[in-house]
């Protein structure tokens, strides 16, 4: 399996618009350049992708993938499915439909914004073909793709989202504020975590790092790698972490 971090960043991105620029990072250090948090996963052929923000585009042309078998939406705020319509030319490339996988919140929030992607329209061309189709999972164990993958569900704040566990070996948790209990059976002995730290203080929908340290010290897997990260210094968040514990970057590749 492979898996690539396209972004690592929190919603605006690293460096953001207007005067909060490069925050407490150095701006000669290119791994302080994160965008928007998603990665990919690679495995027999399959291209599993998680989450499409605003970035999506570039981060793709990155990995000059041919298509997409799969996308596994966390949540629905927009850093995490801005960029759903940039995934149209992998249709036009094969005519195979790109199904999206949310649960029940998401997919109906997504079909709100996003109609144009699933419907044909009476205004429709006539050689329109609906490029994607919404589909609902729900927490459990399911054979996604030759994947064993188990989904749970996070506390995110006002609202939740949806953690992803591959072959038992990896796992992906943006977006989080509270870890349910249940889950932390389900993530002990991973080979890799990439898991959410924000910033130093703590926030009401983000885990701030020392809240992730203490899950992570709690399931102690091989690997953990943070993301989501807001305008902190890679070098600095470097200083901090436990044995162990990376701060991400875009363009870190995993094989496992
Ligand atoms: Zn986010
Ligand atoms: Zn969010």
């Amino acid at each position: 399996m492979k898996i690539t971090m396209l972004g690592c960043g929190t919603s605006v991105g690293v460096p953001s618009l207007g005067i909060l620029g490069w925050g407490k990072c150095n701006p000669n250090n290119p791994k302080n350049r994160r965008q928007r948090s998603s990665v990919l996963i690679q495995e027999n052929g399959f291209n599993i992708l998680i989450d499409a923000g605003p970035d999506v585009r570039n981060q793709l042309l990155d990995t000059k993938i041919e298509k997409i078998d799969a996308v596994l939406i966390t949540h629905t705020h927009s850093d995490h499915i801005s960029g759903l319509h940039e995934l149209r030319p992998f249709f036009f490339g094969n005519r195979k439909n790109i199904p999206i996988y949310g649960n029940k919140n998401s997919i109906n929030e997504i079909y709100k914004q996003f109609d144009f992607l699933f419907d044909k329209k009476p205004t429709s061309p006539s050689y329109f073909i609906p490029p994607m189709s919404l589909n609902e999972i729900k927490e459990g164990n399911i054979d996604f793709f030759g994947f064993d993958l188990d989904i749970f569900i996070q506390d995110h704040g006002n609202t939740q989202s949806l953690g992803f566990k591959f072959n038992n070996k990896f796992a992906y948790s943006t977006d989080v504020v509270k870890m349910p209990e249940e889950n932390f059976e389900l993530l002990n002995n991973l080979d890799l975590w990439i898991v959410e730290g924000l910033r130093d203080d703590p926030h009401e929908a983000h885990a701030h790092f020392d809240l992730t340290f203490e899950w992570i010290n709690r399931v102690k897997p091989k690997k953990s790698i943070l993301t989501h990260l807001g305008h902190v210094d890679y070098d600095y968040v470097l200083s901090i972490c436990p044995e162990n514990v990376y701060p991400g970057y875009d363009g870190m590749t995993f094989d496992l």
